[in-house]
């Protein structure tokens, strides 16, 4: 469904932001902070967005888990709960093929028997030349 902006509402100008702008500032502000207004001005320079942040610092940990659970090998087998319990966190990842789910490089597929296979992982593009 579409948001309906309300008229006199105005909304910060980065469009990583987006948040309305409060009600008492100035008639012409364009930018909620002056992070937004130098994130706007100069993109390459801008720091990343809050989410950006976060869900890099996730995938980042899950990456790791997975490349410590591998330890080497091209595929492994372990315990589901001592994956999730390192910090593991199945909502997020970076790609997925069929039932294969991968963080970067890493895939992994979760078996019913609550177990998870680990093993080295391509990319999707990979995975559609092979099935050609
Ligand atoms: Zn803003």
């Amino acid at each position: 469904m579409e948001t309906v902006k309300h008229p006199s509402e105005r909304y910060c100008l980065y469009s990583a932001c987006g948040k309305p702008l409060d009600q008492r500032m100035r008639k012409d502000a364009k930018f909620c902070n002056e992070q937004c207004r130098a994130a706007y001005h100069n993109p390459k320079r801008a720091e990343l967005h809050p989410d950006i942040k976060r869900i890099n610092k996730i995938l980042l940990k899950n990456f790791q888990i997975l490349a410590k659970a591998l330890g080497g090998k091209q595929l492994v087998k372990k315990k589901r709960e001592q994956i999730i319990k390192q910090g593991f966190n199945l909502e997020y990842f970076t790609h997925q093929h069929k039932d294969f789910i991968f963080c970067y490089r890493y895939g992994y597929h979760l078996k019913e028997d609550g177990y998870f296979t680990i093993f080295l992982g391509y990319d999707n593009a990979v995975y559609k030349s092979l099935e050609d």
